[in-house]
């Protein structure tokens, strides 16, 4: 155990003693993790089984799906306090990034046009906390804690942060001043539940807010951090880097590579005898500037779905992005609602059982729970609204009388 604990102490201040900033210590953690818990490997080796077969026999249906978020504030000054704006705009760049349709994915090298992906996989701020209540999905706790040192008791109430909501039904994101210079950090998948989800520094948190760093302001700190919850790797491995060109990410459309890109290369970088295309220094998972990291690939995409269909498939079936509707009726107007098609284009068409000459308010709510559309006083005997106006995504409609509210999910897609 002594020499357990020596490497661990070595571990980290080699992490944590840089003044500079540094992109992740995902890799860190779950080595660190992998000692202090003899478990996790068997559970790491259980779960990559699973993702190596899952990938082998998938052919199963796609569908989009909806990820529950719920962002925890912890904070000690007013600067670290972060608005719910700033918070919204990270949610935006975690929906164009995933679905690819971030504008500098215009920027992938034409020779990876084949192989970068919509992952189809789309977030959203919790509306419904743990306990069936309506909620922003943000919390806010006033802490003593001056810097975290990229520790876990950022997760933990009674060592002045703030503990997790269920794991297995949202992804939590703590953003903190998490010190030294980091970025963030993840688990993936088979850590305890008492440490999973995500710790992102508040200066590299949101696009495009005041604040930010200059480097890191486009919100690809959490894009990156994801992709690692969702059990991705680096694009050198599991290492700090991998100078024998014989470590893999586990994925087959992402080339070997040493180490590290930093900074913005140039196309193309070639290591590892990866020519002539080089290393994909583009992708998410590499280190570069938040602005020259553009795509993920299909293989990486297979591999987050692995994940959503084995040890984080519960988040499926999470109600965090269900409306509550404390005391009002939806059952039963929702078994007489018809909405169609889904996924929708320009039309969505609401028809009703019995709606006799009554009439409907109906309204349409984004991810962040804003109203994006109200038509009052509809006849549903059969109505047809216009969404061409409407952006891609997931939405919200509901449907309300004084007395009920019926909730579906739409997907607009063009
Ligand atoms: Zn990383």
């Amino acid at each position: 155990m002594r020499s357990l604990i020596s490497s661990i102490l070595f571990l980290l201040p080699s992490v944590f003693g840089l003044a500079q900033e540094q992109r992740c210590i995902t890799s860190e953690k779950m080595h660190e993790q992998l000692l202090l818990d003899p478990s996790l490997a068997e559970r790491r080796a259980a779960i990559e089984e699973f993702t190596q077969r899952w990938n082998t026999d998938n052919g199963a249906e796609r569908e989009v799906i909806s990820i529950p978020v719920v962002v925890h504030v912890v904070y000690r000054t007013e600067t670290e306090n972060i608005s719910d704006e700033h918070i919204y705009s990270q949610l935006q760049v975690l929906n164009e990034d995933y679905r690819m349709t971030n504008a500098d994915a215009a920027n992938v090298p034409s020779v990876w046009d084949g192989v970068k992906a919509d992952t189809e996989i789309e977030f959203c701020l919790a509306v419904r906390d743990p306990n069936g209540f309506p909620t922003t999905g943000i919390t806010r706790t006033l802490t003593t804690v001056t810097n975290w040192n990229g520790s876990d008791n950022v997760k933990r109430s009674n060592q002045g942060g703030k503990d997790p909501w269920s794991v297995t039904k949202y992804l939590n994101i703590w953003v903190c001043n998490i010190g030294s210079g980091l970025l963030g950090f993840a688990y993936q998948p088979g850590v305890a539940a008492s440490l999973d989800g995500l710790v992102i520094g508040y200066r590299y948190f949101g696009r495009d807010v005041p604040g930010l760093s200059s480097t890191y302001s486009k919100g690809r700190t959490s894009t990156h951090e994801i992709g690692h919850y969702f059990n991705l790797d680096h694009p050198w491995g599991t290492g700090a880097s991998n100078p024998n060109c014989n470590q893999s990410d586990f994925v087959n459309d992402t080339p070997v590579q040493d180490e590290p890109n930093y900074g913005c290369q140039t196309f193309p970088h070639v290591t590892c005898d990866n020519g002539p295309n080089g290393d994909m220094f583009n992708n998410y998972m590499d280190y570069g500037d938040d602005d020259c990291l553009f795509f993920f690939t299909s293989g990486q995409k297979q591999r987050m779905l692995a994940a959503l269909n084995g040890p984080r498939s519960s988040l499926k079936t999470s109600l965090g992005c269900v409306p509550t509707n404390v005391g009002i009726d939806e059952v039963s107007l929702s078994k007489r609602l018809s909405v169609y098609p889904n996924p929708a284009d320009n039309l969505i068409h609401i028809a009703m059982e019995n709606a006799m000459d009554r009439t409907f308010d109906v309204r349409m709510l984004n991810l962040m729970g804003a109203e994006v559309l109200l038509v009052r006083a509809l006849d549903l005997n059969n109505a047809s609204i216009a969404i061409d106006h409407l952006p891609s995504g997931l939405y919200i409609l509901e449907v309300n009388t004084p007395t009920e509210r019926a909730s579906h999910r739409i997907h607009i897609i063009r």
